[in-house]
């Protein structure tokens, strides 16, 4: 991108977010470079204003329909069009006026958007990471068919991809996702059975959604980013391990064929995958502050326990399985980390409504994307009933 370049349109799904929040820090950073296109959220109208009136989007999605007056209404005075509901989602990623979309939805509800950019040929920056647990081969199979980059920001990921660059003729022997460990790090069972939301909800070294910092606690996050990993990079399972690594500055790293192993490191902070995806292939200067070797001068590193934390072994019996077993495991671990959030079930109750489900949804081992749906939605209906909903 040289100053004669168009600026890169950006279609920016769940802005109001923690990825995007932080990925309109990047844009307006760059203001030559990109400029946010669309902005959509759920049901925080308030910030979902905010933003439209400071960036002037062309349009807005907000996803509660109950919301579309005042969103109207405050955005009255701009060009900004204004959309609402759950299908407008999905229509709007389907207009052409954007040049990458970053798909930072959280859960289920980005697979949809994020796979009809695939199907009108735009390139995605995905931080959704649950659309590849659900329907990987799916996603990625049409995403080669339309020739679109899906370029990761999930840290780990972004880490594996920029260990690649250049590597394309290289086989790769096996991947290391490094994990933090998250807030319980350490801890054995009858600790965690008492753990409450607001304790779960510290994480020590990421600021980052509710869900995804509940998944961090349980481990749970880990074992997504597994099957994440496996298609992104066409991996089999053997060839993805998982080591915590509680200074979170490498963010993972690559073993090839000669055992040389590449590591991408820097301080956790969301920016600098997500600026990476944004500007790709490009570098671009920034003002971040930088890793200091003197400063964290010891790195670690430890098997995960997952015999404490069981989410971590279910998701290595997804991931092996394959099939939809891993939309079954996901859509579970949505309704039970939602019910922790709300304080009905405790932590350790999570694993059981996510096994439980495992065992009761039929298996399929080639499911049509159709049959995906129908396996999220059997799977979410079952674990809500578990625990009365
Ligand atoms: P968040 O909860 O902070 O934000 C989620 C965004 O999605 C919001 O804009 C919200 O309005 C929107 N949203 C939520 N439910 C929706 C629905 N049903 N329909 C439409 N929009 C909906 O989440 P986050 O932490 O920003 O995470 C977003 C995604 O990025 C997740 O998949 C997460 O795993 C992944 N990720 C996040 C981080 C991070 O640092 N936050 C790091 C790596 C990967
Ligand atoms: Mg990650």
């Amino acid at each position: 991108m040289t100053p004669e370049q168009p600026k890169r349109r950006i279609a920016l799904f769940g802005s109001t977010g923690s990825i995007g929040t932080q990925a309109l820090e990047v844009i307006a950073a760059n203001p030559d470079k990109f400029s946010a296109e669309i902005l959509t959220a759920h049901s925080n109208e308030e910030l979902l204003i905010e933003q439209a009136l400071k960036f002037q989007p062309n349009i807005v999605v907000i996803g509660d329909e109950k919301k579309y007056e005042k969103v109207k209404k405050e955005l009255s005075s701009t060009d900004v069009k204004v959309f609402a509901g759950e299908k407008a989602l999905e229509e709007t990623a389907a207009i052409d006026c954007y040049d990458l979309m970053l798909a930072g939805i959280v859960g289920y509800a980005g697979l949809r958007p994020t796979l009809k950019a695939i199907s009108i040929g735009k390139p995605v920056a995905l931080a959704n990471k649950e659309t590849l647990v659900v329907a990987g081969d799916i996603v990625m199979r049409k995403a080669v068919e339309n020739r679109v980059p899906v370029i990761p920001v999930d840290s780990e990921h972004s880490a594996i991809f920029q260990c690649l660059v250049g590597e394309t003729r290289n086989k790769i022997e096996k991947v290391i996702l490094t994990a933090s460990g998250g807030p319980f790090l350490g801890r054995k069972p009858n600790y965690l059975v008492n753990v409450k939301r607001e304790h779960a909800l510290q994480h020590p070294n990421w600021s980052m959604g509710a869900k995804i910092t509940i998944d961090s606690a349980t481990l749970m996050n880990k074992g997504l980013e597994m099957i994440e990993a496996k298609w992104l990079f066409n991996l089999k399972p053997e060839q993805i391990q998982v080591l915590v690594h509680p200074q979170s500055i490498i963010h993972s790293m690559v073993q090839f064929e000669d055992g040389s192993i590449k590591a991408q490191m820097g301080l956790p902070d969301m920016k600098l995958p997500i600026q990476y995806a944004l500007a790709f292939p490009k570098r671009i200067p920034n003002q971040f502050p930088r890793y200091d070797f003197k400063k964290v001068s010891t790195l670690t590193f430890e098997e995960p326990d997952i015999r404490t934390f069981r989410n971590l072994a279910l998701a290595i019996e997804a991931l092996n399985k394959g099939g939809n077993l891993p939309s079954i495991m996901n859509a579970a671990n949505e309704i039970a980390v939602y019910a922790f959030l709300r304080n009905r079930i405790n932590f350790l109750d999570m694993t059981d409504v996510i096994e439980k489900t495992m065992q009761k949804i039929s298996y399929i081992e080639r499911p049509t994307l159709e049959e995906y749906y129908e396996s999220d939605g059997e799977a979410r209906t079952f674990a809500a009933d578990m625990i009365k909903l």
